[in-house]
């Protein structure tokens, strides 16, 4: 079924399998142990001189199917289980122990904050207890919402040890598949102490970006996630893995406590545009369960305005504009009236979902959260 495992599996027979992993100076690794209520789903054979590796599969492209090995934009995605994704890629087994969980088999679109908070709470029990045996935490992932979920992960695990999103932009099934090289690079960079304390990470087509900077920019091609001011933080050469430079956190960056969450609230984005009707947001409100809006728009607009305010006085709105890249300032004083958005800063529209939902869910004020980290060092 899968020609690039098969070819792969030649490579492995012919020795072509030292680890990109520098394993020299390392301890010797302890078995892992599932945390309780996760059903591990795969486990490779222990061998305690490589690290372990926890992958959480939760559908998306990279686990796509079509009926023909041509076909890379029709398909369905979320049709191979994680056993599979594995096993089209025997040299993981040379980087690490592998522990595979299904956590979901969907298209990103159908990705939820159930799902998110689940495999946050999961990566920071398998990652952060002090007894953790686990080096870094793989999460494979559809595409087209991988960005907010890598950014979650990223706001919400944060002892130091890397979790790796990853997908891929063409079904397992086409010819040059793109999908069993980025879970290679990615397990590489999970397994590797050179990921410690960057934060999340988006490994794809030999890149790696921090997962706060990096978006999804283009619909169809396989290079398509980028961090376009920062630019990327490292990449792989013949599968080795390096960083340009020391690792770094991005001075904008908040971080959550989710461990007592069980859900996050509704957070919805309204786009603007040209003879834009306000009224929109004000019929997002009237649906009941909205507790803050982003605002994808541009300033203005005939009337505009004063609904954006009265909106504003009941949910927090945070602004952005349609353009994906970019800073939204705050003021050089933060407002004292409730009527007034709060600037987003450099979170984009579908990050800044995601941060006032945790802002909110955890009791931060949303206005200080993303307000606060431009305004020192803007105004200082
Ligand atoms: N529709 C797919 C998804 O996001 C696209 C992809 O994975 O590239 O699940």
């Amino acid at each position: 079924m899968f020609q690039t495992s098969a070819l792969l599996l030649l490579l492995a027979s012919l020795g072509a399998s030292a680890s990109p992993v520098d394993l020299s100076a390392r301890e010797t690794t302890k078995e892992f142990v599932s945390p309780p209520g996760l059903n591990l789903t795969y486990s490779s054979p222990f061998n305690s001189a490589l690290p372990n590796v926890v992958i959480m599969a939760t559908g998306g492209t990279i686990a796509g199917a079509a009926n023909s090995a041509t076909s890379s934009g029709v398909y369905s995605a979320g049709s191979i289980g994680v056993e599979a994704l594995i096993d089209a890629v025997p040299d993981l087994l040379n980087i690490s122990n592998i522990y595979g969980y299904q956590i979901a088999n969907v298209g990103s679109p159908s990705i939820n904050s159930t799902i998110q908070l689940q495999i946050a709470q999961a990566a920071n029990a398998i990652l952060c207890a002090p007894d953790s045996t686990t080096e870094g935490v793989v999460v494979t992932h559809g595409t087209d919402t991988l960005e907010e979920t890598a950014f979650f992960l990223d706001l919400t695990v944060n002892c130091g040890k890397p979790v790796v999103v990853v997908g891929a932009m063409r079904p397992a099934t086409a010819y040059s598949a793109d999908g069993p090289a980025n879970l290679l690079q990615a397990v590489t960079a999970a397994a590797s102490p050179l990921s410690k304390d960057r934060g999340a990470l988006i490994t794809m087509n030999d890149r790696v970006g921090s997962a706060w900077y990096t978006q999804k920019t283009h619909v169809n091609y396989l290079d398509t996630f980028k961090a376009p001011e920062p630019g990327y933080i490292g990449g792989f050469f013949n599968n080795r893995l390096f960083y340009y430079n020391t690792p770094a956190t991005p001075v904008f960056k908040k971080t959550f406590d989710v461990s007592n969450i069980t859900a996050l609230p509704r957070v919805d984005i309204i786009y603007g545009h040209q003879e834009f009707d306000a009224r929109l947001m004000e019929a997002a409100l009237e649906l009941g369960d909205v507790k803050g809006l982003v605002l994808a728009s541009p300033n203005g607009g005939v009337g505009a305005e004063a609904i954006i305010a009265r909106v504003a006085e009941q949910v927090p709105v945070v602004r952005h504009v349609r353009i994906n890249v970019g800073m939204i300032a705050p003021s050089a004083e933060a407002p004292t009236a409730n009527n007034v958005t709060i600037s987003s800063g450099l979170v984009n529209n579908q990050k800044s979902r995601i941060q006032l939902q945790l802002a909110l869910a955890t009791g931060a004020d949303p206005r200080e959260t993303f307000e606060e980290p431009l305004r020192s060092i803007l105004y200082a």
